[in-house]
Formats: structure tokens, sequence, C-alpha cells
């Protein structure tokens, strides 16, 4: 198949004053934009990988095309993670983050400690296992929980790309920002499906 960029999930200035129309334009049509070139260069030439899907790809892949393959998959999620509707966690994966981490203000401190002290790019994720188990984990570069069968339910992309025309190299003020745009809608319909 030929991987699509897949479009935004709402328009490029919808998420201001937390994320920028520039910024968006940026990361969507140059990075992710980019990655998702890449991979279809990658495996032009290659019958197996063009008849996978994504997923199957990442999970059968090393070095430049899992980067990027990767990379197109981690994006894709992000985008739909945010949301400039406000919503708030169902109750039923409200009870999970509080029987996990005590309280949501509890799971935001951690997620955001997590982040902050992920050294050099990745993305810093909320997945469950098969169990509906809750865990906080930190990928480096393209790496993604996938690849262990964890289901993604929330990721915070923190490659500087993501934020250091907002936020120059202020990770922390990202975060905080990253708070107020979170789709919880979208998280807690992938943990009660
Ligand atoms: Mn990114």
């Amino acid at each position: 198949m030929i991987h699509q960029l897949e479009k935004l999930p709402y328009a490029y200035d919808a998420l201001e004053p937390y994320i920028s129309k520039e910024t968006l334009e940026y990361h969507h049509d140059k990075h992710h934009a980019g990655y998702v070139n890449n991979l279809n260069n990658l495996i032009k030439d290659s019958e197996s990988y063009r008849a996978m899907q994504l997923e199957e790809v990442i999970k059968n892949s090393e070095n430049a095309i899992f980067n990027n393959a990767a990379q197109t998959y981690n994006h894709n999620f992000y985008w739909h993670c945010l949301s400039p509707k406000k919503s708030t966690p169902s109750a039923s994966f409200q009870t999970a983050l509080e029987h996990q981490f005590g309280s949501l203000e509890t799971f935001k401190e951690l997620f955001t400690n997590a982040a902050l002290g992920l050294f050099g790019s990745g993305w810093t994720w909320l997945v469950m296992d098969h169990n509906k188990n809750l865990s906080l984990t930190n990928t480096s570069n393209a790496d993604t929980p996938i690849v262990q069968g964890d289901t993604p339910l929330l990721v915070c992309d923190v490659w500087e790309h993501a934020y250091y025309i907002d936020t120059r190299n202020a990770r922390a003020a990202y975060l905080e920002n990253f708070w107020h745009i979170v789709n919880w809608q979208f998280v807690s319909q992938r943990f009660d499906s």
C-alpha cells in the first residue's frame, strides 16, 4: 500500500493559544509528511512491505523503515490525542486512573515528570496491557509501545520539533499547554473499547 499523510482532525489554528498554527503547519506538513514520504520511498521496491498495513511494517522492520513507519504511526496517534474541545475522562477510565495513580492530578504530574525526564527525542505514553492495567512509559526516537503489544491510550510528542516554535527550549511550558488540549474523550474511548 501507499501510505497517506492523514489529515489533522481539526484546523491548523484550532489548538491556539496552546499550540500555534505555525507549529502545526511545520509539525504536520513538514515533519510528519517527511516520515510518510520517506517510508513510501524506502518500501517502493519491496513487494512484501508494500503488502503490509502500517502496524505490520512496524512489527517487521528495523532501522530506517522502522523509524519512518513508527514515526508515521506515532504522529497519527498524537494528533488524535489533542482537541480544541474540552472533554473529561469517562467514569470507567477515571476509576482506572485513580486505581493506578491515585488521582487524575497525580497522573498528570507523573506523566509530566516522565516527559521532562526523557533525554533527547522521544515520546511519553500512557498505555494499557491485555488486562487493562495502565502504565507510563517513555520511548526514544521513533520507538513505539505497539511493538511490545501494549495499547497506547495517550501520547505526548517530546521531540523538540513539537514545541520549539512556540516555547523555544522550554519543554515544561509545552507540557503545561498540552494538558489544556488533551482529548480525554478519545483516550477514554480507547480504554473503554
Ligand atoms: Mn513530532
